[in-house]
């Protein structure tokens, strides 16, 4: 015997059977029993939703020989000839291959005689927007002025293909995608009804590969029965499939969310070297980021998520690690990322960029609670030197001034006497000889007195040797009685590079100074109280004093 397609082998006989179209079926079922039915009938929707078994379905309703019933008994000659495609009075068209005016013309001299031997001449076209113009205005006479003993039903994936005119004749009903859980439930139906077992992870993986058509989720599910036969292993259904494996998905989710990078780039080898296509991983993290934004937003039990129970819970236990604000950065990335991969060989690269940037995302902290915690500092009794101080009037939220804080360094120790006419000395020399002043500088006054000053400079240095010049001398003398009000000899002495006692230079001393005044303030600020509080608010540390 040969293999009877899943699809095939269990269309739906019922509404009952029917899933995810209940609107469909009930206001059917409720047409029926008040005996108001159209006569003709335009059924829209996705492939593999159910259009073309409902329409069975109903054309049994209405010929039923136990009916117009809201089930057909499937048991009558009537139900089992329409099941089988040979009722004489239940007519399937194609609207792909009979496009052409002369089948619907046929169609409409054969709408002239009574149904053989049914309630019903019934005319199903399937994609009649495949007809021709000249086919629809020969459809249109027969429309206009139906014999009672005449139902129409079309089905169609795009409406707006079907002339207005057809349209405005026909009730219409609108097939939805079927929603993941009810796919899963009737593939475990019928799964249990073949006597395969499959794991829940490998169900959902085939019930997705469907992506709302119970056709394809079946033939997909034919494809993994025919691979694996009875023994389904997840792996199996993964690369059979070629879908992303979802525990590397959540993995990804759980490191950027944790700040971890090392296991991201793991997983990006992983889907590298499995072969998935990566630009397709980022769009399943998209996908999975989307749902991380709808529960965050408007919770889990919305319908607008389409999961199946593990799903819902494994997306529901990660969205309540993460933060809105992340998710939505994240998410910015990640379609940034994928759109840059349609033009780049670099997917690799790309997807490890875009997981490190999102794992090291700096924290944000919104304005408003940044100003509750100050406000709650300034009232907090621990900082009483803050809260002595006076708010300040023109305080806006979101100004970014920080308050004002002084930091006085620590004044520099007195130098000693003598040093201090070197450097008034000094200091009066620039004003005149700006670059003789500069030598002076580098100069280590080694004993001031009355009559001398005896300056040291290493041996070989460019000054040591210059101001023993008689030019610079010359100059020396002259600024230095202009200074001190009477002669005094400069004398140039080489330093032994041994001394420990000899006295700083300007230049060295400018130089100490400068480090201790810096580690001053950098004591003062670091023991602020206002820095401590900044520290212990925001959690962070200080990068530089200025
Ligand atoms: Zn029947």
């Amino acid at each position: 015997m040969s293999y009877l397609v899943l699809a095939r082998k269990w269309r739906p006989q019922t509404f009952h059977d029917l899933i995810g179209q209940e609107h469909v079926t009930l206001t059917l079922k409720n047409a029926i029993e008040s005996g108001r039915v159209a006569h003709a009938f335009l059924f829209t929707g996705a492939r593999g939703v159910g259009k073309t078994s409902s329409a069975r379905i109903l054309a049994k309703t209405l010929n039923c020989e136990k009916g117009p019933t809201t089930e057909p008994c499937n048991e009558c000659p009537v139900c089992r000839e329409i099941t089988e495609g040979n009722s004489v009075d239940v007519f399937e068209i194609d609207g792909a291959s009979n496009n052409g005016v002369d089948e619907i013309r046929e169609l409409r001299d054969n709408v002239k005689y009574l149904p053989a031997h049914s309630r019903y001449k019934i005319f199903i076209i399937d994609e009649v927007h495949m007809l021709s113009n000249s086919a629809f205005n020969a459809l249109l006479k027969t429309l206009e002025e139906p014999p009672p003993h005449i139902k129409f039903i079309f089905a169609t994936t795009e409406p707006h293909k079907v002339p207005i005119t057809i349209l405005s004749r026909c009730q219409r009903f609108d097939f939805k995608r079927i929603p993941l859980a009810k796919m899963i439930a009737r593939l475990r139906f019928i799964l249990d009804q073949e006597k395969v077992s499959m794991s829940d992870t490998a169900l959902t993986m085939v019930a997705r590969k469907g992506d709302g058509s119970m056709r394809d989720s079946l033939s997909a599910l034919d494809q993994v029965l025919a691979f694996c036969g009875e023994e389904v292993d997840d792996p199996a259904v993964i690369s059979l499939l070629g879908v992303v494996d979802r525990t590397l998905l959540l993995s990804a989710i759980n490191a950027i969310l944790a700040r971890d990078t090392a296991p991201l780039m793991n997983i990006v080898k992983t889907v590298d070297d499995s072969g998935y296509n990566i630009r397709q991983f980022c769009r399943e993290l998209i996908d999975l980021m989307r749902t991380q934004l709808l529960i965050k937003t408007v919770g889990s039990t919305t319908d607008l998520l389409d999961l199946s129970d593990k799903e819902l819970e494994e997306s529901t236990a990660l969205a309540e690690k993460s933060d809105l604000q992340t998710i939505q950065r994240c998410i910015s990335i990640l379609l940034k990322t994928d759109a840059e991969m349609a033009h780049s060989s670099f997917t690799r690269l790309l997807l490890e960029m875009a997981m490190i940037k999102m794992a090291t995302l700096a924290p944000v902290i919104p304005v408003h609670e940044l100003i509750e915690r100050l406000k709650a500092l300034e009232s907090s009794p621990r900082q009483p030197s803050v809260a002595a101080e006076p708010a300040s009037p023109g305080y806006k939220p979101a100004a970014r001034k920080a308050p004002e804080t002084h930091i006085t360094p620590a004044a520099p120790p007195e130098a000693p006497p003598q040093t201090r006419d070197w450097q008034g000395f000094v200091a009066f020399v620039k004003t005149r000889k700006p670059m003789l002043a500069t030598k002076l500088e580098k100069g280590s006054p080694i004993k001031v007195s009355e009559g001398t000053l005896h300056i040291g400079y290493p041996k070989d240095t460019l000054e040591f040797s210059m101001l023993q010049e008689p030019d610079y001398q010359k100059q020396l003398g002259d600024l230095s009685e202009s200074f001190f009000g009477h002669p005094v000899s400069i004398k140039i002495l080489h330093l032994s590079g041994s001394n420990g006692d000899t006295p700083l230079s300007i230049a060295e001393k400018k130089n100490a100074d400068a480090s201790k005044r810096e580690s001053a303030v950098k004591d003062a600020a670091d023991s602020h109280p206002l820095v401590k509080a900044a520290l212990e608010v925001f959690g962070g540390e200080v990068v530089a004093y200025r």
